[in-house]
């Protein structure tokens, strides 16, 4: 990984960039390819097993509802956590006062113009203009031009907000489970219909389900043989794709991404503090409370494929074959747990994502001048959570979920814009912990299962 990211440094520097993506970032789209194809039939796979293997309808409620509480938890606990990071650092305010009087005025105008009284007004009256506006203000305070990438990002927000609050609900039943699995953004979709094929399975009388679960088990069998093939190769295809992603980022001069880390500087920094401590702080004293003779030390060892895998995909849904593999080899965590706990958690917790909602919300109100009330801040802690429950375990999906908290305390959604330059390594970042914390909960959830077994 490492030498992708200095490879890529230096292939922008000697101008080295259609070689880059001719001859070296195939081979990381190629990485990528690979383990989307078996996440999905795995996920599927994986969760019917794993629920027949739990025996009866009963240990699967407790399991089920342990696995959410403790998933709801978190994430409570990651945007509390960033709130008061970013409440503290305050990395929004400006000495320019000026500069954040301008700020002040776009928005009381977008405010005033959008005729913003509540959200659903918010919601319908995000009028283009002002999303280009903030586009156009954002570019040029990060001297980047990518104009195309801002309004495709503000196009996929709108259709966002413009959905019901059910709409996560409606979204998670499928109307035909082949649609489901032709889109890795479905997942959820496809998880539901794992539950709900093993849930039935369980009620099939004596040996006729026993085949069926033989079936099952062999079938995921393959497709974990087939993440480890993927793996014993995977150092050459990280290396491809840090190398390409790196320099798509950078583009034809790497000086162009230094100042946007410093206009943003402090942003990435409460970002990443907010993260940091989830991961070293916050988890440890989890695992030290709850699964007392589970040393983080090895933890962190035995996950660790999966969060370098995570950092170079940006996608938790990618990196799930792996997370499962690390867990069940190194960890030794029973596979009637992994292929629960770890596909809903790839889908539904998000603490990385989450954090970094909170954080991006609150810088972008304090860099336009604006306080938020502690029932605005309340809002967030709600609106975020459920962002990232939403949010698709796919590269961006956090940036454009963030609408929604935007929109939830009143502000103007169209800033997204401002922290786009950045938002790719920041998901980069984010990733990994969305990875650690299912991890982390996978681990808990088995450690309590086998003492409730043993009891
Ligand atoms: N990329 C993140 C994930 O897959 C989601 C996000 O954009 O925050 O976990």
């Amino acid at each position: 990984m490492l030498l992708g990211i200095v490879y890529a440094v230096v292939s922008v520097m000697l101008g080295w960039q259609r070689f880059t993506a001719d001859f070296i970032a195939p081979f990381g789209t190629i990485f990528m390819n690979l383990l989307k194809l078996i996440a999905v039939p795995l996920v599927l796979f994986s969760i019917i097993s794993g629920i027949a293997g739990l025996g009866s309808p009963e240990s699967l409620g407790r399991l089920g509802l342990k696995t959410l509480a403790i998933y709801l938890g978190t994430t409570v606990l990651a945007v509390s956590l960033g709130l008061l990071i970013v409440n503290l650092i305050k990395p929004g305010e400006s000495r320019d006062s000026a500069l954040m009087l301008e700020n002040r005025i776009r928005y009381e105008l977008w405010k005033k113009q959008s005729g913003a009284e509540d959200l659903d007004d918010i919601c319908l009256t995000c009028k283009p203009e002002y999303a280009e506006l903030t586009a156009q203000v954002s570019s040029r305070m990060n001297g980047t031009e990518n104009q195309d990438l801002v309004a495709s990002k503000i196009e996929k927000a709108k259709q966002t907000q413009n959905q019901g609050p059910l709409a996560f609900l409606v979204d998670m039943v499928p109307d035909n489970i082949f649609t489901s699995l032709n889109d890795s953004k479905l997942m959820i979709q496809v998880i539901f219909f794992g539950i709900f094929f093993g849930i039935a399975l369980l009620y099939i009388p004596g040996e006729r389900q026993q085949v069926l679960i033989d079936f099952f088990q062999a079938i995921t069998d393959v497709f974990l043989k087939m993440v480890d093939f993927v793996m014993r190769v995977s150092p050459f295809f990280v290396f491809a794709l840090m190398a390409g992603t790196i320099s798509q980022i950078a583009g034809d001069d790497v000086s162009k991404v230094l100042p946007v880390f410093r206009s943003l500087g402090s942003y990435t920094l409460a970002v990443v503090a907010g993260l940091v401590i989830m991961a070293f702080v916050i988890y440890p004293a989890i695992i030290h409370f709850f699964a007392p003779g589970i040393r983080f030390s090895e933890f962190l060892k035995a996950i660790s494929p999966a969060q370098l895998l995570a950092f170079s995909s940006s996608s938790s849904a990618a990196t799930l074959p792996v997370t499962i593999e690390c867990m069940e080899e190194n960890m030794k965590v029973p596979k009637k747990y992994t292929s629960f706990v770890l596909p809903i958690g790839a889908t539904v917790n998000m603490d990385g994502t989450s954090l970094y909602q909170a954080v991006a919300v609150v810088f972008l109100a304090q860099m336009h001048g604006v306080e938020l009330s502690l029932a605005q801040q309340l809002t967030i802690v709600l609106t975020a959570t459920l962002a990232s429950i939403g949010a698709a375990a796919v590269p961006s999906a956090g940036l454009i979920m963030l609408i929604i908290v935007l929109t939830s305390v009143h502000l103007n959604p169209a800033w997204i814009a401002i922290i786009l330059p950045i938002d790719r390594i920041l998901d980069m970042c984010r990733t990994v912990v969305n990875v650690t914390g299912d991890a982390m909960v996978c681990t808990l959830v088995a450690k309590s299962e086998s003492q409730t077994e043993t009891a």
